[in-house]
């Protein structure tokens, strides 16, 4: 369909495009080269106007009315709603919440749907309960130094069968990179001005469309196995929740682009011969087409409240891939130092010296209680001599070297490190229309000096 029409002057003066579809603002995204409608998320073509695909869902769920009569097929669906966290979860009427899996609070309040629930595709659990938890004792053993709850059976008994909802977004890109590049041959260097195009598409990328699973939480644990997928049906979800999205795709343009960008990025840079060296390389990719999926995902999801920080654990419930951070606790000395900062080796070397000055003490009056001086001096003598060593000592062997440790630490990946995110290959569509086009030209030549120094290359 052809979109969009001039509809007058904007305030600046320019003539402002509507959306064929809504009759919202379009605004030229310069991240994919098109005109977007940020009001219902369809992509156009910024000459023709042409409609490109979209960012939106092909059914957009809608809201029910206080009142309203609810369609027949939401009504063997219940909504929780947490108190204490505001998490909105849909269940079968069968399948009763009785706390929130997501902040732990037992006030749920359960009431009719407040809109309908329809998700395109839904993928089933592989991982059942048994499995989730002994991979939960797995993850919890590799900890060194955690806090005891987090082995007890209360807080294990937490852990949730949860679908997610994920919005699942194919594109059509084309990614458009310059860069220069040496090559050497021989005892000669040959530069190039490398210009390619890359045609391809990605495939079911997804984005979590819940605040309660975060973007960086979710990739840690793809991928999902698209192929798994069937049509969703309430049936499914018995025994587990659901979460209600509560952030649209076409809200999150900005996060899909970024990210279609960092794919277009690492499939620019595969598209180079080994045989170059790369300098000065930039990459840009168009979406040319778009479309979204809303699918349920599943997720064993457990979350735990320490010291006032909420730690989340989570598992890919088709492929038991895991993730989640975990506390530390800190030893006796570590406690001490964070408490008392620089003050540590005077504080500890202080009650060394008053502790042994009253062991010490003891056994010096049998010696020398008839001659107070004495005592009092040899007492004293002690009591500096004590807090001395004990000063040099925990200073130089336990506190410079815990802060050594410290700061090594905060250079080091922690063992609870999030996975990265997949590689473009996992969403590459490889019997799709894969195109390369290349404009390479050559740069200079130059001869490699006998001392193998850039400087003394010589121009031919
Ligand atoms: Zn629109
Ligand atoms: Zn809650």
């Amino acid at each position: 369909m052809l979109g969009g029409e001039w509809s007058g002057a904007g305030p600046s003066g320019t003539l402002s495009r509507k959306c064929a579809n809504c009759a919202g603002n379009l605004t030229f995204d310069a991240a994919i080269g098109s005109m977007v409608c940020h009001m219902c998320g369809k992509v156009y073509d910024t000459e023709g106007l042409k409609e490109k695909g979209s960012f939106a869902l092909k059914f957009r769920e809608k809201e029910y009315a206080d009142g309203e009569q609810i369609d027949q097929e939401d009504l063997d669906k219940v909504e929780y709603v947490c108190d204490s966290c505001g998490a909105q979860i849909v269940t079968e009427t069968k399948t009763t919440a009785t706390f929130c899996a997501f902040c732990g609070s037992p006030t749920l309040i359960s009431r009719r749907l407040t809109r309908q629930f329809k998700p395109d595709m839904i993928i089933p659990f592989s991982v059942s309960k048994e499995k989730a938890l002994s991979l939960y004792d797995e993850f919890v053993s590799s900890a060194k130094r955690i806090p005891k709850d987090f082995r007890s059976a209360k807080i294990r008994e937490r852990i949730r069968g949860i679908y997610m909802p994920v919005w699942l977004v194919t594109g059509d890109c084309m990614t458009d990179i310059s860069a220069s590049g040496l090559r050497k041959e021989g005892s000669m260097r040959f530069s190039y001005d490398l210009s390619r195009a890359v045609t391809y598409s990605l495939a079911a990328v997804p984005f979590s469309g819940s605040d309660k699973l975060s973007q960086r939480m979710l990739e840690a644990v793809e991928p999902f196995d698209i192929n798994g997928a069937v049509e969703f049906n309430t049936s499914m979800l018995q025994g587990f929740y659901a979460y209600k999205y509560d952030n649209l795709p076409e809200r999150m343009i900005g996060r899909i682009e970024k990210r279609f960008n960092l794919y277009g990025e690492q499939v620019g840079k595969n598209s180079f011969d080994k045989s170059y060296e790369i300098g000065s390389d930039s990459y840009l990719t168009a979406l040319t087409g778009v479309s979204v999926i809303y699918c349920l995902v599943p997720m064993w999801f457990m979350c735990y409240e320490y010291e006032g920080l909420y730690y989340q654990f989570v598992i890919n419930g088709q492929t038991g891939e895991v993730c989640g951070r975990l506390p530390e606790k800190d030893s006796l000395f570590g406690k001490i130092v964070k408490k008392a900062g620089k003050f540590t080796p005077a504080i500890v070397s202080i009650v060394a010296a008053l502790v042994s000055g009253i062991l010490v003490g003891i056994a010096l009056k049998d010696l020398y209680g008839a001659e107070p001086e004495l005592y009092f001096f040899y007492l004293t003598v002690m009591l500096f001599a004590v807090f001395g060593i004990s000063f040099i000592f925990v200073y130089r062997f336990a506190y410079r070297r815990y802060i050594r440790k410290l700061m090594e630490k905060e250079d080091q990946k922690s063992p609870y490190e999030l996975d990265k995110r997949p590689p473009a290959e996992q969403y590459f569509v490889y019997n799709g229309k894969i195109d390369m086009e290349a404009h390479d030209k050559f740069g200079s030549a130059m001869k490699v000096g006998e001392d193998r120094d850039n400087r003394h290359y010589k121009v031919l």
